[in-house]
C-alpha cells in the first residue's frame, strides 16, 4: 500500500507541474458569475480545460477509521479516488488530478490545503468513508480476530463548509453530486441530524440531495476553491463494507461524480480564466 501511494504521489507531482504551466500560460480573463442554485445548466462545459482535484482522505501513516473487518479507511479512500480519477479522465476531464498526501494527520491537512490552493483547481472533491462514534461500537469476531462494528447506520453523506470563500459553488457541486447519487439509486444517511450525534451533529442544508454543513473541516474551509467532502458510505457497517468493496457499487459512485462534475462544469467559467490580470 505504501509503495502504491508513492507512485500516485509522483503522478500527482507531474500533474502539478502541468497545471502550473497551464496557469502561467493563461492569457484571457473574465469575471466568474456565480450561478444560482439550479438544475438547469447550459451545455457549455469545456471538459479539456476544467480541472478537478480528487483528494484521498487521510494518509498511509494516519489511516482514518477502521472498517468492521479491520481494514484502514485510507485503503478504501485511495481505491475509490483512483477510480473516480480514471472515470473523469475517460469522460474527457483530462486535467483531473489525484492528490495523495503523506504524514501525520494535522501536518497532512496543512499540506493538502496548501497544495490545493497552489493548484487552484475548479473543484476539489475529498473522498472519505464513514464510521460512528465509539459509543455505538459493538464487538464481533471475524476470521479469528475481534473487531468492532455498528450496523446502525448506512449510506453516504456530503459535506460543505459555510466558511469556504466560494461557498455558493461548493454547495452547487454538492447538490449536483447528491442528486446524481440519488439518480443512481443510492440513499444518503440522515443520522447526522440527530441529537445523539453530539458534537458530530450537523445541519442538513439540502434534504433532497443529502448535503450537510460542516464548517470546521479544514479541507473545506481553508481551501480557496469550491470544495466538497464525500463520505462514500459506512465501512463500520458490516453489509455496507462489503457493498463498498464491490466494483459495481464503486462504478455507480464514480459515474455519479462524473455526471455531477459535468453539471458543475457547464455554466461555470474556469476559475483559472476568472483570475485577475497580472
Ligand atoms: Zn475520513
Amino acid at each position: 500500500m505504501i509503495t502504491s501511494c508513492r507512485c500516485v504521489a509522483i503522478a500527482g507531482s507531474v500533474l502539478i507541474l502541468a497545471w502550473l504551466a497551464a496557469l502561467q500560460s493563461a492569457s484571457s480573463q473574465t469575471t466568474a458569475a456565480v450561478p444560482a442554485k439550479t438544475e438547469q445548466v447550459p451545455p457549455t462545459c469545456d471538459r479539456a480545460q476544467f480541472r478537478v482535484l480528487v483528494d484521498v482522505g487521510h494518509t498511509a501513516q494516519a489511516v482514518g477509521a477502521r472498517s468492521a473487518r479491520g481494514l484502514p479507511e485510507f485503503d478504501f479512500n485511495l481505491r475509490l479516488a483512483k477510480e473516480i480519477d480514471e472515470r473523469l479522465i475517460s469522460a474527457g476531464f483530462g486535467k483531473t488530478g489525484l492528490m495523495v498526501t503523506e504524514g501525520p494527520a494535522q501536518l497532512s491537512l496543512t499540506r493538502r490545503v496548501a497544495r490545493t490552493n497552489s493548484l487552484a483547481p475548479d473543484l476539489l472533491l475529498s473522498i472519505h468513508h464513514d464510521s460512528v462514534p465509539d459509543s455505538f461500537l459493538q464487538k464481533w469476531e471475524y476470521e479469528g480476530s475481534e473487531h468492532t462494528f455498528s450496523d446502525r447506520f448506512k449510506g453516504h453523506s456530503i459535506f460543505v463548509s459555510w466558511d469556504n470563500p466560494i461557498r455558493s459553488l461548493s454547495v452547487r457541486f454538492a447538490r449536483f453530486l447528491g442528486l446524481q447519487l440519488k439518480t443512481h439509486g443510492l440513499q444518503y444517511t440522515p443520522h447526522y441530524t440527530r441529537s445523539f450525534m453530539g458534537h458530530r451533529q450537523r445541519v442538513l442544508v439540502d434534504a433532497e440531495a443529502g448535503v450537510y454543513r460542516y464548517d470546521q473541516l479544514r479541507v473545506l474551509r481553508e481551501t480557496t476553491v469550491p470544495s466538497v467532502l464525500l463520505e462514500a458510505g459506512s465501512i463500520i457497517n458490516r453489509d455496507e463494507e462489503l457493498l463498498l468493496d464491490s466494483a459495481d457499487h464503486r462504478a455507480l459512485i464514480s459515474a455519479a461524480v462524473a455526471e455531477a462534475v459535468e453539471n458543475s462544469c457547464a455554466g461555470m467559467p474556469s476559475r483559472r480564466m476568472a483570475q485577475p490580470k497580472r
